[in-house]
């Protein structure tokens, strides 16, 4: 491993773009282009506002524990949660599926905008309690 960080929140809606700035700035030393860190931006993004949204309903004083990892010219991020977790991982990572369509700012494409804009996506459950999610992207590589 080459380079680690730790970054423990509150599931607060403003610390949502804290995050995401925390996560780009940890990975400027592997040169990415603005399109490379707005996907890291973007991804980073969807996974705290799920831990916000689904995993605590809002109860902003839940825990969001975000980890970053430089291997190589590859970035590793875990996103987890110890909130209410979820029943079928596999129907929530599908394409339109949410558990809030009457939320119109829902619309169960966030795992699928982790998925495009990273190579690669697991979601797990965390222990006994919450959700992690833990996705990975080689940067600089075809330039
Ligand atoms: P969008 O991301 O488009 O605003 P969404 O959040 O519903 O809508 P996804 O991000 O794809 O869509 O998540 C799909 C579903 O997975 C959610 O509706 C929710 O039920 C569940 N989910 C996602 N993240 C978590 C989490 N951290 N804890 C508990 N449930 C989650
Ligand atoms: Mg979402």
């Amino acid at each position: 491993m080459d380079n680690f960080m730790n970054l423990n929140i509150f599931a607060k809606s403003q610390n949502e773009a804290f995050a995401r700035s925390v996560v780009a700035a940890f990975c400027a030393s592997l040169n990415p282009t603005i399109d490379e860190i707005n996907d890291i931006k973007t991804a980073v993004s969807e996974a705290v506002t799920n831990c916000i949204v689904h995993a605590y309903d809002h109860n902003d004083e839940g825990l969001i524990s975000i980890t970053a990892k430089l291997i190589g010219n590859v970035v590793h991020i875990a996103i987890a949660d110890e909130g209410v977790g979820i029943e079928d991982i596999e129907k929530a990572r599908q394409p339109f599926f949410t558990t809030r369509s009457d939320d119109e700012d829902r619309s169960g494409l966030g795992f699928t905008v982790m998925e495009t804009f990273m190579d690669t996506l697991e979601v797990k459950p965390n222990g006994e309690k919450g959700l992690v999610v833990t996705m990975s992207k080689a940067i600089n590589s075809d330039k």
